[in-house]
């Protein structure tokens, strides 16, 4: 099929190349043109494991192009995904929709007979009922364009994965016709057996915002009882542990550290709450004001325990911290909450150091106050305090003996509950994990 991508972020480009390798003819499109013109060239503009081969094969096979013009996507595509980003309204806690607006009214002239738009961003339910009825004003009635929505769960760090074998595919579609485009579309999938849900449109908009909303509560209700577990002398990890035996529960999103952040899970749990509001059942989302509360509450914790671990005040002191994105195996520092320790240490008088294997150049763009080191022995070169806030690999490998010798003061936050306790106590560090007082 002759498919349009449009906003090529983390989630569009991904897609792109992934529909062109199975198969389809994809044109990518942005209005940043220095980001179009590194994806043609098969430079990726962000760090994604394995993006970069399936960017290269597609477009040595000619199945993928990149543009900056929303007329040429018109007049390519039959499907259009619209996969720009959505991210929390300035000044309040709802979805800022401006960019999928502009896709939808700025595309509307330029369509096919028949064209298909498919809606991957998450937007707030009731979203794609409003556009289908602005292209209803802005396309002939003849047109027969129609609107669809295929909310997106790709995770970074395993979009590719993800994008090419979903746990499954979330379909609202308003017709059997846009039902049977998108099976098409997504055949090598449904082949594989990926499951296919088709339902309403609004279902399939609530459908994502109720995956995450779950999700962040899964994170926070651990981390409130890793608040309760530092009161008492408990071991939150042993606790999960145990939990996580109960297939009811499972032991996945319920490692208690430093809290989720991103582009995707604080905005889409604060829009969600701002939606209910709306539709009068505020009350239902009460709740998510809590696990918002208690996320939040992680960082302070953290920036606390630092200030007490170095004896009371972190003014003058040297600080060092691992990992600067939101999550490892990705560069994306939105919403960091690593970012946020940093910088919180740094407005306390630390000189503050910052590692990441990827996210250093973003973070430098997003906090160009801290001091960077390409390598964890630079970063933490006499340190009174090391922090561990985003869990690369290659944290959980580094040697506790070596390290020692580099920082004045052996001391280590595991502010993602990752590092091993003994090896790293066993080579004379103070480490201090969340909710681990017992450990
Ligand atoms: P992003 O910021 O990385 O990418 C958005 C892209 O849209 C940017 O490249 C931007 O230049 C482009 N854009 C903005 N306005 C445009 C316009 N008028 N025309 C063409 N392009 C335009 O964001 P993202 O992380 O890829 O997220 C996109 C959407 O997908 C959001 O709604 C997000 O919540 C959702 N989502 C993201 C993920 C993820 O892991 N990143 C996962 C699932 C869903």
């Amino acid at each position: 099929m002759r498919i349009t991508v449009i906003g090529t972020g983390y989630l569009g480009a991904v897609h792109a190349a992934c529909m062109a390798e199975i198969g389809h003819d994809v044109l990518g499109v942005d209005v940043d043109a220095a980001k179009i013109e590194a994806l043609a060239d098969g430079r990726p503009p962000f760090y994604e494991p394995g993006f970069s081969e399936v960017l290269t094969r597609t477009l040595e096979s000619g199945r993928l192009r990149f543009t900056t013009s929303l007329a040429e996507a018109g007049e390519f595509g039959e499907v259009h995904f619209v996969c720009v980003g959505t991210p929390q309204l300035s000044g309040g806690h709802g979805a800022d929709l401006r960019h999928v607006n502009a896709v939808v009214h700025g595309l509307a002239p330029h369509l096919q007979h028949g064209a298909l738009i498919v809606g991957k961003s998450t937007v707030p339910v009731g979203t794609s009922a409003a556009l289908t009825a602005d292209l209803a004003r802005l396309t002939p009635a003849d047109a027969e364009i129609e609107l669809a929505w295929n909310p997106e769960f790709l995770r970074e760090g395993f979009a590719v994965q993800d994008t090419l074998r979903p746990d499954r595919l979330v379909v609202g579609a308003p017709s059997t016709r846009a039902d049977g485009i998108l099976r098409e579309l997504y055949a090598p999938m449904l082949e594989a057996g990926v499951p296919y849900i088709c339902t309403d449109l609004s279902t399939a908009e609530l459908v994502k915002v109720s995956a995450n909303a779950f999700l962040a509560t899964k994170i926070s209700f651990i981390n409130a009882i890793a608040e309760i577990c530092d009161a008492t002398g408990a071991d939150v990890v042993t606790l999960a542990d145990a939990i996580g035996h109960d297939t009811r529960i499972g032991r996945r999103f319920l490692s208690a550290g430093l809290g989720f952040g991103g582009g995707c899970l604080p905005k889409d749990i604060r829009a969600f709450m701002a939606r209910a509001n709306e539709l009068g059942v505020g009350q239902a989302l009460e709740f998510l004001a809590d696990v918002d509360e208690i996320n939040m509450r992680r960082r302070h914790r953290v920036v606390e325990m630092a200030r007490q671990l170095v004896g009371g005040s972190l003014l003058g002191r040297n600080v060092a911290v691992l990992g600067a994105a939101f999550k490892p195996d990705s560069d994306d520092v939105r919403d960091s909450p690593a970012l946020h320790v940093a910088a919180a240490i740094r407005l306390q008088g630390a000189a503050v150091r910052v590692h990441d294997p990827k996210a250093i150049d973003n973070a430098r763009t997003a906090h160009p106050s801290l001091d960077y080191a390409h390598e964890v022995s630079k970063a933490c070169e006499n340190a009174d305090l090391v922090l561990h806030l985003t869990e690369w690999q290659e944290y959980r490998e580094l040697d506790p003996a070596a390290l020692g010798k580099v920082v004045r003061q052996p001391r280590i936050i595991d502010a993602r509950n990752a590092l091993h306790l003994d090896r790293w106590r066993s080579a004379n560090w103070t480490i201090r994990g969340l909710g681990r007082a017992a450990a």
